[in-house]
């Protein structure tokens, strides 16, 4: 019987999941992590509650497909990589070119690289993942899904930055947003659970993770989201700074003597936001316990987090003269409630309430605003790999 298999390749990591079709029913999925490191850490879960987990130096990401396929043939999962029909691989930057998800030939593949520029650390190794596959399966359908796609609807006054015109003209430099998969997936799915048309509602999608970012979708389309030319712009995360003023930049770099802006952009990718500001951990749970132990630079980096959402979610609600309903997704927006209720209580005069009770719950699908209340706060689930297996059934047909 045939399967599908999603492919997330990240700068260090492989993450997979596993499709039996025609059920959609999950067989089995896994991560292969710091991948070109010592001790790369490959697991697999299957079955009912089984897990396999290994520890082993893998150098590239070409080497972690081939482990990967060896292996799920050697835990039964597959009889041989003929079961394998499609591979729907997420893609980070897909630039103007790809407004949405497309079969990938030699001439996607090469677009892929050469907008390497934008995302130069998930670009480069989607396109080895990619190229591995195409090696073991060159027959199947092998689908590229951006995360950039759905913001492609962006109009001009949101995407384009008040820099000389000739820049966005010459190189390309505007906002391209990310996690587009999961915005557009949750929209849809909250647009289901309240019982209206996606193209009835405004909604303001709030994806908080370890990345974090927040889009306003009005009748199902971006139109406008908090990161930027990268990932990095936008509210306060795990390790990233969010916006903060250019200038910023050769005055640190100054009193550091930091010469490289290389070194300095790190800093702001992965030792600012809640580790910055906390000193505690980039994970939002270690904060929120180090918090209440009375941590007040915990306090301080929580404050500045909810407040960063608030902030945006204002900004959408004028952008788009109105709301209907705001989505709380991915491991924070999913997991902590109290985020969600301090964030909607600080935002209440526009007509959102939390219902405790209803709120008092993790990763399911659900209304968790009040009955009465004007805008509706909505929990989603994100499931970007489902995005990713519907788009291969949609193109391999
Ligand atoms: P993601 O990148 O979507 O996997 O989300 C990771 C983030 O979700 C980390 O900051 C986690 O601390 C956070 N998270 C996961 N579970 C919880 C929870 N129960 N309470 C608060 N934050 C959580």
């Amino acid at each position: 019987m045939s399967k599908i298999i999603a492919i997330n390749a990240g700068s260090s990591s492989l993450k997979f999941t596993l499709y039996q079709m025609p059920e959609e029913s999950i067989l089995s999925s896994g991560i292969i992590e710091r991948i070109g490191l010592k001790d790369s850490i490959f697991t697999i879960k299957y079955g009912e509650d089984k897990k396999y987990s290994v520890t082993e130096d893998i150098d590239n990401h070409e080497i972690a497909v081939e482990k990967l396929m060896t292996q799920l043939v050697d835990l039964g999962i597959i009889a041989d990589f003929n079961e394998i029909s499609g591979v729907g691989h997420r893609v980070v930057a897909g630039g103007e070119d790809f407004k949405e998800s497309t079969l990938i030939n030699d001439d996607v593949l090469e677009k892929i690289e050469a907008l390497g520029d934008l995302a130069p650390l998930h670009n480069p190794a989607n396109a080895t993942g990619i190229r591995a596959f195409k090696k073991l399966l060159p027959e199947i359908t092998s689908v590229a899904v951006f995360d950039t796609a759905f913001h492609t609807t962006m109009p001009k006054e949101n995407y384009l930055y008040s820099i000389p015109m000739e820049y966005y003209e010459d190189f390309a430099a505007r906002k391209y947003g990310a996690h587009g998969t999961s915005h557009q997936y949750v929209s849809e799915r909250a647009a289901e659970l309240l019982g209206k048309p996606l193209e009835d509602l405004k909604i303001i999608t709030c994806h908080l993770g370890n990345g974090a970012s927040i889009t306003a979708v009005d009748g199902g389309k971006s139109v406008d989201t908090s990161m930027g030319f990268t990932p990095l712009a936008g509210v306060t995360m795990g390790t990233r700074s969010g916006d903060i003023d250019a200038s910023l930049l050769p005055y640190l770099m100054d009193k550091l003597e930091i010469t490289d802006i290389k070194e300095m952009i790190n800093i702001l990718n992965k030792k600012s936001g809640l580790l910055g500001l906390s000193g505690v951990s980039s994970d939002m749970r270690d904060v929120e316990t180090a918090a209440e132990e009375g941590n007040e630079r915990a306090q301080v980096a929580l404050d500045i987090f909810y407040n960063r959402v608030q902030k945006y979610i204002g900004q959408y609600i004028a952008t788009m003269n109105g709301v209907d309903a705001i989505v709380f997704t991915a491991g924070i927006g999913e997991n902590s409630a109290i985020t969600r209720k301090i964030i909607i209580d600080g935002i209440s005069w526009f007509g959102c309430d939390i219902d405790e009770e209803k709120n008092n719950v993790r990763g399911v699908e659900r209304i968790v605003s009040t009955d009465d209340a004007k805008v509706k706060v909505v929990l989603i689930p994100t499931d970007e790999e489902k995005v990713i297996l519907n788009d291969v059934i949609r193109l391999g047909k």
